[in-house]
């Protein structure tokens, strides 16, 4: 009720307009002014059920999750990482920006929500490990999944999972070595038995990581882990 409010008098108050995080030039009071927005590279075509990649047809998994079903059920992007939005999460990666994190959180849970039939217990982000985070001072997905948390009135939990070590730059490597550059790269704190988890992260390539992060849990009792990312990368497919 008093967050409804809040909102109520945020929308309809000309002081918290802002510039438009793409264009710069039209006021909005969300960020995005409504002709950026449409630009958002919405996905298209038909994409595996399974991890998203880009497939023959929407029904039958692709061939890497026919060979090897992931330990997430399922990968749920609400775009794709590319032109405008991939500098957008370029700009708010490795550098604090809460408004810019703040208009990135909140185009999650307007794409997911019809994504998924029904809702996790627990959502958390896909952690850094503890040196890096300290280097940069966040975790953009710490923001999303918050955001996703809150609109989904889930519970968030950004303490269940570390990780151990920082793994090498995934951008130059295929999908074999990314596997293999991210085995065991996580942690987790207390059993999850029983549990569905949503693991949320920024951009998901080939899902190595997502991967790995959903088999930690899997094994420490989680009953479904599925993955909920911001951006699909399609271009590298290995
Ligand atoms: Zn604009
Ligand atoms: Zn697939």
């Amino acid at each position: 009720m008093l967050s409804n409010l809040c909102k109520h008098i945020i929308d309809s108050c000309p002081l918290f307009e802002q510039h438009c995080q793409l264009c710069g030039q039209r006021a909005t009071r969300h960020g995005l002014c409504p002709p950026c927005r449409q630009q958002l590279p919405w996905r298209q075509g038909h994409r595996c059920p399974i991890c998203q990649a880009p497939a023959a047809s929407a029904q039958a998994p692709c061939g890497d999750c026919q060979g090897k079903h992931p330990a997430f059920a399922h990968l749920y992007s609400a775009y794709d990482y590319d032109y405008p939005l991939e500098g957008l999460i370029r700009r708010c990666k490795y550098a604090p920006d809460p408004a810019l994190q703040g208009v990135l959180a909140s185009l999650m849970p307007q794409a997911l929500q019809h994504a998924h039939s029904d809702l996790p217990d627990l959502v958390i982000p896909v952690p850094l490990a503890a040196a890096r985070r300290h280097e940069r001072g966040f975790n953009l997905p710490d923001a999303l999944a918050r955001a996703l948390a809150d609109t989904m009135r889930v519970r968030f939990d950004d303490q269940l999972c570390w990780r151990k070590r920082n793994t090498a730059q995934q951008a130059n490597l295929n999908r074999r070595e990314r596997l293999k550059n991210v085995r065991d790269a996580f942690g987790v704190k207390r059993r999850c038995d029983g549990l569905h988890i949503a693991i949320v992260d920024d951009v998901a390539s080939t899902g190595a990581t997502l991967h790995s992060l959903a088999k930690t849990l899997r094994k420490s009792g989680a009953t479904q882990v599925d993955a909920w990312v911001l951006a699909r990368a399609i271009a590298r497919q290995a």
